[in-house]
């Protein structure tokens, strides 16, 4: 998977540059998701009166609202969006303000003040309002008109935008030399490339169905854990792949 988030402040061209760019994605027939964060305090689908709202006031932890149109899982709690992405599986995906997060971002702004809020590491691009103003680059950033230029600045994401990185810090894996966020910083610079993440899943834990990345040291716990009670046991043989399938439930 791929993701980047556009970012900037209220107004300042964001979801016409996410819009412009999932149909740009999409029409190159990638599948493509997308993720929204709200920042109104006050936002909720799922509010006072509704029977959603009642379902989990009387103690639901999960609630489904199913129509003939769409289907909405209603989480009582802001989840992490690492978390979020776990729901994903499309080529792409698109997130729209976003910060938190180890991907590269494009910046909407009004202004050169606006971009000098936002810039950091991560970024890639700049759009926005501040298309409208003529700038073309900032900082060595170019500047794209999504109005005019959603081809362009698509062709560049598609080659800027690396595979998926984890965001661990050099202490807990390190193997590239630094930390996620460094490599990141170093690939869109031009100075590194995704193959200079060195972590490697020698092994494979799902939970739920879902792969767990897991840094080099937690993999050889894993590792040693098990193959010292594994090999006690009769067919067992020394370099064969073992799988165990959990589920505490049964
Ligand atoms: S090797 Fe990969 S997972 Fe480990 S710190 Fe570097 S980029 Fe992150």
């Amino acid at each position: 998977m791929k993701a980047f988030s556009v970012i900037g402040i209220t107004q300042s061209g964001k979801t016409n540059t996410v819009e412009k760019i999932i149909g740009e994605l999409t029409r190159r027939r990638y599948s493509v998701g997308s993720v929204k964060d709200i920042h109104f305090e006050a936002f909720a689908i799922d509010t006072p009166g509704t029977n959603t709202y009642r379902h989990r006031q009387a103690g639901a932890s999960l609630v489904t609202a199913r129509g003939l149109k769409e289907t909405d899982i209603l989480y009582p709690v802001s989840l992490s969006i690492e978390k979020i992405l776990e729901f994903y599986d499309q080529d792409w995906v698109v997130l729209e303000g976003v910060r938190e997060i180890n991907v590269p971002k494009i910046i909407c702004a009004h202004d050169e003040e606006g971009i000098e809020d936002l810039l950091d590491a991560s970024a890639i691009a700049i759009a926005g309002q501040v298309a409208n103003t003529g700038l073309k680059e900032y900082k060595g950033l170019p500047v794209f008109n999504v109005l005019t230029q959603a081809v362009e600045l698509t062709d560049y994401v598609v080659a800027k935008v690396p595979r998926r990185l984890p965001d661990f810090d050099a202490k807990c894996c390190g193997l590239c030399g630094m930390s996620c966020r460094e490599l990141l910083a170093g690939i869109i610079r031009g100075e590194k490339k995704r193959e200079d993440c060195l972590l490697r899943q020698t092994v494979q834990l799902e939970i739920g169905g879902k792969p767990v990345t897991m840094v080099p040291f937690v993999q050889e716990i894993l590792t040693n854990a098990l193959t010292a009670l594994v090999s006690t046991l009769d067919g067992y043989e020394q370099g064969k792949e073992i799988s165990l399938v959990w589920n505490p439930r049964e």
